[in-house]
């Protein structure tokens, strides 16, 4: 089995998703998707994670709407439609903002971003959609109840074969939202690949790999083809932004091959991470 995680740039518009859709029909053994939520379409477009931050904020004090809910519906209305899905995603958003006041905390508000998204692309994949807070537990000090969730991601797997998951959140004990560090989708799908002893955890982005140097600063930046774990946390510490430092751990543990692929050429060989170089 592969553990498949999608990045915000691969779930910006419909066009990227119809790759996402290639890439998950190729092979059959990639059952479980991971997603985050739509991210930008080109550089002067906004996050649905940013401008949930910011809906938060206007939610806590009082601020007047000024327009920022609409975004982030038409966002997904837009895919919707695009990709002609039998879905009213709209009526699913309106009715979480109704239900918002001051107190409704800013992880309830920002992991909606991966909620809506994982609800859309489940219907066009035709995958169950399994929400994360009914899957992953924490405890009250952060950090995940490893043997609980790892029988509920089994179960669900068992129960429904393929599923798509919304990244960067789970739920505590008593079930309020526990949101993870930004970027936090690909550690996520590293805890679901672990759980599952999946062959490989397919890391999709919009790279072919992690680079010694900035591909976009350097000109014939190459993509390192092989990495070990520990190679691959010092790199993120030192500022590698393709991977979450904190994904490493869970698939180290548990022996998980690491695929840092890119959405955009599915066929390049990606970075694989391991413990140790071939
Ligand atoms: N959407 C969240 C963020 O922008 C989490 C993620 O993409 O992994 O940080």
């Amino acid at each position: 089995m592969i553990v498949t995680k999608f990045g915000g740039s691969s779930l910006a518009s419909a066009t990227q998703l119809q790759k996402v859709k290639n890439i998950i029909t190729a092979n059959p053994e990639r059952q479980v998707v991971v997603v985050s939520a739509p991210g930008k379409r080109d550089s002067s477009d906004y996050k649905i994670t940013d401008l949930l931050y910011t809906l938060r904020s206007q939610f806590k004090y009082g601020i007047p709407d000024d327009g920022i809910r609409e975004m982030i519906i038409k966002r997904y209305v837009t895919i919707k439609e695009e990709l002609n899905l039998d879905i009213d995603i709209e009526k699913e958003i309106n009715e979480f903002f109704a239900s918002c006041s001051k107190k409704t905390n800013t992880a309830t508000v920002v992991s909606r971003g991966e909620y809506f998204s994982a609800r859309l692309v489940a219907k066009f994949l035709g995958f169950a959609f399994v929400d994360a807070a009914d899957i992953l537990t924490f405890n009250f000090d952060g950090k995940i109840d490893y043997e609980k969730s790892k029988q509920a991601v089994i179960e669900a797997v068992d129960k429904y074969g393929n599923i798509v998951v919304p990244g960067f959140y789970g739920a505590y004990p008593d079930g309020d939202i526990h949101l993870l560090s930004r970027g936090g989708s690909d550690v996520t799908g590293a805890w679901l690949a672990a759980f599952l002893d999946a062959d490989v955890y397919e890391n999709w982005t919009d790279v072919s790999g992690t680079y010694t140097c900035d591909p976009r600063i350097t000109k014939n930046a190459r993509p390192i083809p092989d990495i070990t774990y520990k190679e691959m946390r010092e790199m993120a510490y030192l500022g590698a932004g393709v991977f979450h430092e904190e994904a490493i751990a869970p698939a180290r543990q548990a022996g998980i091959t690491i695929n840092i692929k890119n959405t955009k050429a599915p066929s390049d060989r990606g970075t694989f991470i391991n413990s140790v170089r071939d």
